[in-house]
């Protein structure tokens, strides 16, 4: 078995999130603003290098990939890729692929995915309000995404439902959105939103919604039990009683969850970031590019960037300041 990724730490990195695009058809008011600025299309990697990466990451002893954006279903020919890192499920040496994705895409692509390997996917979807939907995405339809749920059940593909906690937004539809999810058999996962980018901090901190009031409003209302299931990242869950449903809350400000980070991130542009909360990261797009005939340096430049993971990030909502944000956008990065 490879295992060529373990950390200063000896946390064992096997999780890799790649980011295929930073374009998007929507603007969520938390991830970016109207007029959001997209990389010249030349410093994206194209999907033969994407390949490259990938199958090298795999090489070293990834385990998982999530393909994320930007909204990875809008990346011109993005089953070539899809289809392309299938060969590493068939051979056993990638074990899941999976993706998150704002599902706008979903109904025409489910079917291909789940041909392919892809056997779960997040949807992210804050409310069930078509007005409220569009309001929230800036031009989304909800309508769309619900079919794209919709036709990704049918396909026998597990989705997961991914809202991000905001306040005087989607508190009210809480009942409605755990209903809903109980009633399509999908988890639905809260976010609490995080300081990245440039936009808008003060609003934001606004509509900040602790995911500890959110799980005092299911304890109000169910007997709620904390599950042990850990996936290395954020995520925590608890089973709902009455129904058995499952809840999960990502809580990367409040709770520190980094003991366990078993993931990288990797931009559109080739940038590894070891943390999502921090700024250093590795450029492996000129090791990609300077070395056509060799993956030795690109190795080399993944090993030593996973030398350099930082124990932990340090976002910090407690002063109602915004410390340790950082500049990027999570369509950068990738969420
Ligand atoms: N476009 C896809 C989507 O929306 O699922 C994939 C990329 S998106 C950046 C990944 C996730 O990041 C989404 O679930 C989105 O809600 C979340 N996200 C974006 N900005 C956020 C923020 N400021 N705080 C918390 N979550 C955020
Ligand atoms: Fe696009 Fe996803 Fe960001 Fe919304 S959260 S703007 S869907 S990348």
């Amino acid at each position: 078995m490879n295992t060529h990724l373990i950390d200063p730490y000896c946390r064992v990195i096997d999780y890799l999130r790649l980011s295929v695009t930073d374009r998007c058809d929507f603007r969520c008011h938390y991830c970016m603003s109207e007029d959001m600025q997209f990389l010249p299309k030349r410093e994206l990697l194209t999907l033969e290098e994407l390949d490259r990466l990938c199958s090298t990451f795999i090489d070293l002893g990834v385990k998982k990939l999530r393909i994320t954006g930007g909204e990875p279903l809008v990346r011109r020919d993005i089953m070539t890729f899809f289809r392309a890192m299938s060969r590493h499920l068939e051979a056993g040496t990638l074990k899941e692929l999976t993706l998150t994705t704002n599902g706008s895409q979903l109904s025409r692509f489910a079917r291909d995915l789940y041909a392919v390997g892809v056997r779960r996917v997040n949807v992210s979807l804050d409310t069930l309000d078509a007005d409220k939907f569009t309001e929230i995405t800036r031009r989304g339809k909800l309508s769309q995404v619900l079919k794209g749920i919709d036709e990704a059940l049918r396909v026998g593909m597990q989705v997961k439902l991914n809202a991000v906690a905001l306040k005087g937004f989607n508190e009210d539809e809480l009942p409605q959105l755990t209903r809903w999810c109980a009633k399509h058999g999908t988890t639905l996962t809260w976010i609490e939103v995080m300081p990245m980018g440039d936009i808008g901090n003060e609003q934001r901190l606004g509509q900040y919604w602790s995911l500890d009031d959110v799980r005092r409003v299911y304890e109000s209302d169910y007997v709620v039990t904390d599950l042990q299931e850990r996936s290395g990242g954020p995520a925590r869950y608890v089973r709902l009683e009455e129904t058995g449903q499952k809840i999960g809350f990502i809580t990367p400000l409040s709770h520190n969850f980094c003991e366990s980070c078993n993931r990288v991130r990797l931009t559109c542009t080739g940038q590894l970031y070891m943390c999502l909360g921090q700024e250093d990261q590795t450029d492996l797009r000129t090791p990609l590019r300077n070395y056509p005939d060799t993956n030795a340096p690109l190795r080399a430049a993944i090993v030593a960037a996973i030398d350099r993971k930082p124990k932990g990030h340090d976002f910090d909502y407690s002063r109602q300041r915004v410390d340790g944000r950082v500049s990027r956008h999570m369509s950068h990065t990738g969420g």
